[in-house]
């Protein structure tokens, strides 16, 4: 299975492997309890060019294959996960439309400030009445000589505090809906008409904020379509492929967060083994470690395999939604046993397990619930 990285990649991520040791686990705490990441660690990151894993060299970026960019997410998801979602918005849902379908002004214009960290980048689609069913979005754009005029509402926009642009899918033909009426726009933070909403007060991630956007009479020049006019119409597909990709990187974040979780219990166990009187005890906990293992190796191999079959320039569609669904599920499962194993001591906020437990769970929620996911797999499956 090692043979599937490349040096360089290896490289980056053992890069990663000691900025999370050495400069994010010791802040860990510090960034749930107040919430923002300090900007010198930002900074650090920008240095490091975290911001542009995917976007190809000649744009500025590292240009990382997806099994390079999955090495990373992995590591980078071992310590406080709201770090891995200031960079993989940015770098992933909230720039990727505009690599995969934008027009070369586009790639010039955005691509590099991405990938320097020097913008930031976020994804609308998300509606209050369309969440899973993004079919059923109706903020609506209208053409009006060279502007589009947008009206309309999104919601749990992660980066929304502090993206410069929104990757919005909007609808543009109502006949026609998802089968060519939705459109992908680039929205300007300083837009006339758009506004971004107070940070949502959440559950988990608390690092990394989501905001409603509003678009009352907002004006975008027809330059800032993804792709440009001869992509009218073609938005939901762009959102498709930006959707696809992100299956894998959250599957990622759900298997380094899992890894992470499973080393904290090894330690933990041979901590508290030497005190422990009856034999059952430390049997109990070697076979809740025994399954937690067994499950962490189907995950990686069922990970690895995808990202590498998708750098082969397979559609793997169907395999990223199994993907996102074992390994989100599976996260879940393992945070709840180190819940167990680490007992009262894991409830204390400075255990983190409680940080762990609450932010995992979001994975089986953005980027598709695990229901959509298994409507993604069962529809290819009993497709004739
Ligand atoms: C912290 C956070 C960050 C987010 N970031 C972003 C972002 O950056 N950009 C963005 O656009 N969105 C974002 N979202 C929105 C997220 O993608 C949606 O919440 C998600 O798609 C689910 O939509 P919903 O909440 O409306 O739930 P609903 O779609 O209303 O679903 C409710 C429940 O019904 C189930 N369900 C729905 N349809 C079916 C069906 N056909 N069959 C069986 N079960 C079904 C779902 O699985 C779920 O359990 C974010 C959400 C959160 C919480």
């Amino acid at each position: 299975m090692s043979d599937i990285f490349a040096e360089r990649e290896k490289e980056i991520r053992d890069r990663v492997k000691q900025f999370v040791e050495e400069q994010l686990n010791p802040i860990s705490l510090q960034v749930e309890l107040e919430e923002r990441i300090p900007e010198e660690i930002v900074d650090k990151m920008r240095v490091m060019k975290l911001f542009g894993l995917a976007i190809p060299e000649e744009y500025g970026g590292l240009g990382l294959s997806t099994v390079g960019e999955i090495l990373v997410y992995e590591e980078l998801t071992k310590t406080n996960a709201c770090f891995r979602s200031r960079i993989g918005t940015s770098n992933g849902i909230g720039s990727m439309g505009i690599l995969f379908d934008g027009t070369e002004e586009q790639k010039k214009k955005y691509l590099p400030r991405v990938a320097s960290g020097e913008w930031t980048a976020a994804f609308a689609l998300t509606e209050p009445s369309a969440g899973s069913d993004a079919a059923s979005i109706s903020t609506l754009a209208v053409l009006e000589g060279d502007h589009w005029i947008i009206n309309g509402t999104k919601q749990f926009i992660t980066n929304g505090d502090c993206a410069d642009f929104f990757t919005t899918i909007v609808v543009t033909d109502e006949k026609k809906r998802a089968q060519g009426g939705f459109t992908a726009f680039i929205i300007e933070r300083d837009t006339p008409g758009f506004f971004v909403g107070a940070p949502d007060n959440k559950m988990g991630m608390k690092g990394s904020h989501t905001t409603e956007l509003v678009f009352r009479n907002c004006r975008v020049p027809k330059e800032n379509v993804i792709g440009g006019m001869r992509m009218v119409g073609q938005g939901f597909k762009t959102a498709m492929r930006v959707l696809d990709k992100g299956r894998l990187t959250m599957g990622a974040c759900a298997l380094g967060a899992s890894q992470k979780l499973f080393d904290m219990c090894v330690a933990h166990i041979k901590r508290k083994a030497k005190h422990w009187k009856s034999g059952d005890d430390l049997q109990a906990a070697q076979f809740v470690l025994a399954d937690m293992a067994t499950e962490i190796y189907a995950a990686r191999q069922m990970l690895y395999n995808s990202a590498w079959a998708r750098d082969q320039g397979n559609n793997v569609t169907h395999e990223a939604s199994m993907v996102k669904l074992f390994c989100t599920e599976m996260a879940d499962r393992i945070a709840d046993r180190a819940m167990d194993i680490f007992e009262d001591e894991g409830y204390l906020k400075k255990s983190q397990i409680e940080m762990y437990l609450r932010d995992v769970r979001l994975y089986r929620i953005f980027e598709g619930t695990s229901e959509i996911q298994r409507i993604v797999i069962s529809r290819d499956l009993l497709r004739e």
